[in-house]
């Protein structure tokens, strides 16, 4: 199975996972951090134009100081152009701030998203089968979104604001060093109660956000079987299932609102108390005459504007807590590791001629479970081999080990004398083409399902294949013929049209190995007819290795393998098992009886 080890990790933890997108942008951040910290400095200037009007001027100037002169309104135009030019380069330094933490936060979603996404792609099937695919296209697009669209308006600015509370405090201090410290006692009270009840509202979000996907998940899931849904008149059932995940998302998001104005508002509460001591106690001070007023003004503009990104962070705080859920749950995709990968001396498979053989094969899907005990067997190249075995024995499993999806548990797989665990996964995989039961068709024209991204194909390849899978009669009764546009997962054709545009995808790529599962499985007589036209066409252009439990497909082929048991019980040419006159014999003549048609 692929692996996870994600789990709850504090907001650093998180980011450090993402440093590595964050990295190559070191401009942007370094531009960002800069005009960061001058809009702090400026905002930690902003007052005292403030306190040297009060000081130096109003106050001398009530006093009848400057009676008689204009020194007064010259310095109060000074005062206040300056105050003016401070706001503005604060304004200026704040766009500018803004601006760069913006494109780094879209620079760095964009990469997380090509990494998330060439890493999934790079996952098991093992992977695929235990995740809900609605909840990977969540995390893919809308945790990715979220964590961006957080991390830049809300936790960049944030982490500024710390180094602001920082400086304004340390200017308390140094402008009168009791009242600082009074703004200061009140600090640990804060951030004891911010911790407590923003893990409160960290363990809802993350729990809130993952109900939100899975009921994504469950949409999807019904709208990609909405057909058996309906015929099932499942919907309440569906209906249901989403009312109460809708219900616990609901009651999580209202524990989150709950204890996120509960923070917001014992914020408040304290900011109110330390505002009153020190509005209170600097008043003394003045009197006292150990403070100006100008002085007063500035600590309380300070304390306001300290105060703010406290109060921002308790508003932030749910936003902060699901964007870290989010960040969590895309690191647990990047830190799945596929359950297959390259060996580090794995080489590139040479163009193969397609001989092939199971020696031994032992698999399961779980640690203790046998699907294939010591299987062996062997496909000659250039010949069409039937893999023969009721449902269920492990005949698709066995193209899923020769395609490299799974890892045998014991034994090795070779083409041409190659073992495929010491060839490039890539470069096995371009040398098959494969038929699978059900095929799914990408929404575009059936030209693109046909080529599926090859772009160097000639017409006349193009129309071999057409005409080797017996599509050319149905594609020309179309109006737009191969131009008509199939609808996603190809839903506008019958089965057995989609398996010939399958064969014909098989047919273009001209591989030397074409494996079939049971490709004719559910088609009507006609399309399977067609379909084995098709397949009897592609005899001795490739190693076809056909798995089946229907012995009509059998008798035509080169060569017979029949599975049972988790293992390979006789193996030869039709024939030659004939004569052996053991179980592939009996079950001939038995579809001989009950068919009277196996030979196609
Ligand atoms: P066949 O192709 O012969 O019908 P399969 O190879 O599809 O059989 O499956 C063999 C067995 O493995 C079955 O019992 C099936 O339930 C089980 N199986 C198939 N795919 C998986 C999977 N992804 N995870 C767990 N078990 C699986």
């Amino acid at each position: 199975m692929s692996t996870t080890n994600g789990g709850s990790q504090n907001p650093w933890q998180i980011f450090r996972r993402f440093w590595p997108e964050v990295a190559p942008h070191k401009g942007l951040l370094c531009g960002g951090a800069a005009t960061l910290f001058l809009e702090v400095a400026l905002r930690i200037i902003e007052p005292w134009p403030l306190k040297y009007l009060v000081d130096s001027v109003l106050t001398p100037s009530l006093e009848g100081n400057y009676r008689g002169t204009h020194a007064p309104l010259t310095s109060i135009a000074t005062l206040s152009l300056l105050y003016c030019v401070v706001i503005s380069l604060r304004a200026v330094a704040a766009y500018f701030n803004t601006l760069c933490f913006a494109h780094l936060g879209q620079r760095v979603v964009k990469r997380v998203r090509s990494r998330l996404f060439s890493h999934m792609q790079k996952l098991s099937l093992s992977y695929y089968a235990s995740a809900r695919h609605g909840d990977l296209v969540i995390r893919m697009i809308g945790d990715v979104g979220l964590f961006q669209d957080v991390m830049v308006t809300a936790a960049l600015p944030l982490a500024g604001n710390i180094v602001v509370i920082g400086g304004m405090f340390l200017v308390m201090l140094l402008l009168h060093w009791k009242l600082g410290l009074i703004s200061i006692c009140l600090l640990p009270a804060l951030y004891y109660m911010t911790v407590r009840l923003s893990r409160r509202i960290h363990t809802a979000a993350r729990r809130q956000r993952k109900l939100e996907s899975s009921m994504a998940a469950s949409v999807s899931e019904a709208f990609a079987s909405v057909a058996t849904v309906k015929a099932l008149a499942l919907e309440q059932t569906f209906g249901s299932l989403f009312s109460q995940g809708n219900e616990k998302s609901l009651k999580e998001g209202v524990t989150v609102q709950r204890a996120s104005a509960k923070l917001e508002r014992s914020v408040d509460f304290l900011i109110g108390i330390e505002s009153a001591a020190v509005l209170f106690l600097g008043g003394w001070f003045v009197l006292e005459g150990e403070l100006t007023i100008g002085g007063l003004l500035v600590f309380l503009a300070y304390l306001k504007n300290a105060f703010k990104p406290m109060r921002n962070y308790s508003k932030y705080c749910a936003r902060l807590s699901k964007a870290a859920a989010a960040g969590e749950r895309i690191i647990e995709i990047l830190d799945a590791v596929p359950e297959v990968e390259d060996a580090p001396d794995a080489v590139v498979a040479p163009p193969l001629q397609g001989a092939i053989e199971f020696r031994d094969v032992s698999f399961g899907y779980e640690s203790g479970q046998q699907i294939l005990s010591k299987v062996s067997f062997h496909a000659p190249a250039g010949c069409h081999t039937v893999l023969l075995a009721p449902s269920g024995t492990g005949k698709s499993t066995l193209l899923s080990l020769l395609l490299r999806f799974y890892q045998p548990d014991g034994g090795d797989i070779r083409v041409d004398g190659l073992s495929i665990a010491k060839l490039r996964i890539d470069s096995l995989r371009e040398q098959i083409a494969v038929v699978l039961q059900n095929t799914e068709l990408f929404a575009g024209s059936i030209r693109d399902n046909i080529l599926g991204g090859l772009t160097d194909v000639s017409e006349e390849r193009l129309h071999d294949a057409i005409v080797t899978s017996q599509l050319a009669g149905f594609i020309s009764s179309l109006s737009d013929g191969l131009d008509t546009l199939v609808g996603e997962r190809g839903v506008t054709l019958s089965k057995g049209q989609r398996q010939r545009i399958a064969i014909a995808r098989a047919v273009v790529r001209q591989r030397p190995i074409l494996l079939l599962d049971e490709p004719m499985s559910g088609l009507d007589p006609e399309s399977q007819k067609l379909v084995s036209d098709a397949i009897r066409m592609l005899a001795g252009r490739a190693t076809i290795l056909h798995v089946t439990h229907d012995l009509r497909h059998a008798a035509s082929a080169d060569h017979i393998v029949v599975l049972d048991e988790k293992r390979v019980i006789e193996a030869g040419s039709h024939l030659e098992l004939m004569a052996l006159n053991s179980r592939y014999a009996g079950l001939y003549a038995i579809q001989q009886a009950g068919f009277g048609e196996c030979r196609q």
